[in-house]
């Protein structure tokens, strides 16, 4: 296999440089989003990559949704490459530099590419089409087919990617692989472990909503009832407060830290293999040690929202909370409504559930998907150890468990720490570097396929 050259490279830069430029941002209200740029998108690719746009077929989905099959050489299950274009807003406040901009900057002996979209996800998309432009040039044809799948609306949650599984499902594709964005290469992440380590999300937890609502009879806020609306609701949340889920390992737990355990200097070594003797004492290290660590052995719940009176001389006659809810594999969501509804303990208390989604299926971590997947990853990254993971947020991805049992979450990237903070925050930037390497990732991975 080729590597990259430093010519290629100069032009696949500018162009993610120019795509960046293209301010294909999402919002809750489609009503409100600028269809605009997202046509402007769709129309700059096959000036970009014109071998991709000859070879491979591209049809559009709910509008702004791409799917493009390049044709196999043999029948076969075919594989999916995924990623999305659409973007959270950014103003250009408290950014080092603007955040559409684009901008190469050198910082700390790094060159980077400034703004919103570079680690999610226009990197990914970027990497995969220069991947398979750079393919083509070579003369290369896959084995099998493979579709790319550019989803349009991922950060609200929307329809693109449900209706290419629709599209893919009438057809009778069943992909053998599928990679979307997820884990990435990070480090520190695991206590006695220095080695990078490539973290691939082979199951996401599931989510929802459940607004907890009180009524009442309103009234003038200078003679109130013994126990108000708000009152009723605020002790609802602190006796959920007090209850959080149960906690464990999952299997994929277990095998992460197995994975990552061997790596580890002792006497952490010691107590990551021999989990028959120190697995008790490790659930509480992960309860304690990090928000992020607590979050992988339980489902999770937090109260985001709070609603009351109109007015701050009344009554609410209706207070509510949303308590954003991440639903452990292995659990569900009519197992955390009850949860809720026995922690709570008041039937004045009404929980509705809004936008439920169950956790994932767990995609095997043997067989030749997976293998494609981490053998790709560790010529990219050599001295990487790979380790499945439980991916804690939502991609577009879970809608393709429905059509294949192997979907593996992973951005071909580095992500530092503060890079990662970065994600739907303020300066959100990628290093040339990783950029380039994630293109290495997507040729092997192809040439796999
Ligand atoms: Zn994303």
């Amino acid at each position: 296999m080729s590597t990259y050259t430093a010519p290629d490279a100069a032009a696949a830069v500018a162009r993610l440089q120019s795509l960046i430029r293209i301010p294909t941002v999402s919002r809750l209200d489609a009503a409100e989003v600028d269809w605009e740029q997202f046509r402007r998108l769709i129309d700059a690719l096959p000036g970009m990559y014109p071998l991709a746009h000859e070879y491979l077929d591209r049809e559009l989905v709910a509008g702004h949704s791409m799917l493009y099959r390049w044709a196999g050489l043999e029948e076969g299950a075919p594989s999916v490459l995924m990623a999305h274009y659409d973007v959270v807003a950014a103003s250009d406040e408290g950014w080092r530099h603007p955040p559409f901009s684009g901008e190469i900057v050198e910082e700390g002996g790094q060159r980077l590419i400034w703004g919103r979209g570079t680690l999610d996800d226009k990197g990914s998309m970027v990497a995969i089409l220069e991947a398979v432009e750079g393919a083509l040039a070579e003369g290369f044809r896959p084995l099998h087919d493979i579709y790319l799948c550019f989803g349009h609306n991922e950060e609200t949650a929307g329809d693109g990617a449900a209706r290419v599984v629709d599209l893919l499902e009438s057809r009778g594709v069943r992909p053998r692989l599928v990679s979307d964005e997820g884990g990435a290469v990070v480090e520190g992440i695991f206590p006695g472990v220095d080695d990078p380590i490539a973290v691939v999300g082979v199951a996401e937890k599931g989510i929802m909503s459940l607004v907890l609502t009180v009524e009442q009879q309103g009234g003038h806020a200078s003679t109130p009832p013994r126990l108000a609306a708000t009152a009723r609701l605020a002790r609802a949340i602190v006796a959920l407060n007090k209850r959080p889920f149960r906690a464990g390992f999952t299997p994929t737990n277990l095998e992460m830290i197995r994975t990552l355990g061997a790596h580890a200097r002792n006497p952490l070594r010691f107590a990551f293999t021999n989990l028959w003797l120190t697995k008790p004492l490790l659930l509480l290290l992960f309860k304690r040690l990090s928000d992020e660590t607590a979050a992988i052995v339980r489902t999770t719940q937090v109260v985001t929202q709070l609603d009351g009176a109109m007015a701050s001389n009344a009554l609410a006659e209706r207070a509510t909370a949303t308590v954003n809810i991440r639903i452990a594999i292995g659990s569900s969501v009519a197992e955390a409504v009850e949860h809720v509804r026995r922690a709570i303990n008041d039937p004045l208390v009404r929980l509705e559930v809004h936008g439920p989604s169950e956790p994932s299926p767990v995609s095997p971590t043997s067989g030749a998907a997976w293998q494609a997947v981490k053998d790709s990853i560790e010529e990219t990254y050599p001295g990487t150890i790979v380790t499945p993971y439980v991916m804690l947020g939502a991609s577009d991805s879970r809608h393709f468990t429905r059509i294949s049992d192997h979907v593996y979450r992973f951005s071909p990237f580095e992500m530092s720490k503060e890079e990662r903070g970065t994600l739907h925050a303020k300066n959100e930037r990628m290093r040339v570097d990783t950029f380039l390497r994630g293109i290495e990732f997507y040729r092997r991975l192809i040439a796999r396929l």
